[in-house]
């Protein structure tokens, strides 16, 4: 690592200062009314490099919730557990479809898309949750956040967790539907309890972006050498994010930023540029299909200026 101010500071500092000063923010969350209360303005950037230099800026330590962010790390998890039998629950295709859509499900006999919309990410997290009680998985996945960020402060947004959990009625409607389907195996009440928790994780970008960096590097954490993933299965990650990360935006993601990526109705985005750097950005106000819009747009214009989309320059 080294002290001097790099091309890589440079463009990080002043794509920053560029979207702070846009009056084009986007519109916060409200469907979890703790969500609502986030300042529009907030933006926050951090970078991580192959070399371990950090490059960040604006709100870059302040704590979000990661909300679908976290079904990176939950599907980590899961195929930890249980293998590519976990592709017997959940599909891999982009939905086509909203975050929270339930039409889809019935066509397809309670078999969810992908893991990262929320039918999916539900069935995933009853996976986990599997053989054990909430309080031990959830325990689980905030110690593998910990571990993956090399922070131990991270912690769970018990007041966003209690929102969504009196609010949630479209994500009970989902588990239940797949419940009559046989698709989930413990009781909905649990499953959800651990779902909500999980995607109430707060987190700053800086502890993102770190937590992101063994998809940059084929399953290793690249400053221990230790293997957290095999490089096939971040590779297979980094391709269901690339593909399905953004809900009905995925298409509009790749084609603009050109990375893996997972966005969270919090306005956060975990961008994954392989074997270069693992990026974390956060501004709250969100585009028509429930994505980050200054985070789409400030991840837009880092690729194009450090050419790292993986299409080419
Ligand atoms: N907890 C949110 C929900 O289930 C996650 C959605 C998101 O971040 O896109 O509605």
């Amino acid at each position: 690592m080294s002290s001097a101010v790099t091309d890589l500071d440079v463009a990080v500092s002043e794509i920053a200062e560029e979207m702070r000063r846009r009056p084009d923010r986007g519109e916060v969350a409200t469907y979890i009314p703790e969500l609502a209360r986030v300042d529009p303005n907030a933006f926050g950037l951090c970078v991580i490099d192959a070399e371990g230099n950090v490059a960040a800026a604006g709100d870059c330590d302040t704590p979000f919730s990661i909300q679908s962010i976290s079904k990176v790390f939950t599907l980590t998890l899961a195929l930890g557990k249980v293998g590519d039998r976990l592709w017997r629950r959940v599909g891999r295709e982009p939905s086509g479809s909203a975050f929270n859509s339930i039409v889809q499900l019935e066509y397809e006999h309670g078999i969810p898309r992908n893991p990262f919309i929320n039918a999916g990410a539900i069935a995933v997290t009853d996976l986990i949750l599997s053989g054990h009680q909430p309080r031990e998985v959830l325990g689980e996945i905030l110690h593998f956040m910990r571990f993956l960020a090399d922070d131990q402060s991270i912690a769970i947004d018990k007041a966003v967790a209690a929102s969504e959990q009196r609010t949630g009625f479209r994500n009970a409607a989902l588990a239940n539907y797949m419940k009559s389907f046989g698709v989930l195996e413990n009781p909905v009440e649990f499953t959800l309890g651990v779902y909500f928790h999980h995607c109430a994780i707060a987190m700053t970008c800086r502890q993102l972006a770190m937590a992101g960096r063994f998809l940059v590097h084929s399953g290793r954490n690249p400053e221990t050498g230790m293997s957290v993933v095999p490089p096939e299965r971040a590779r297979r990650i980094n391709a269901v994010m690339l593909t399905c990360g953004h809900y009905d935006g995925s298409g509009e993601f790749a084609y603009r930023v050109g990375l893996p990526g997972k966005s969270g109705v919090g306005g956060g985005i975990l961008a994954v540029a392989p074997g270069r750097a693992s990026i974390a950005v956060w501004a709250p106000g969100l585009d028509a299909n429930g994505n980050s819009h200054l985070g789409r747009i400030a991840l837009e214009a880092l690729t194009k200026r450090m050419g790292w989309s993986i299409f080419g320059a």
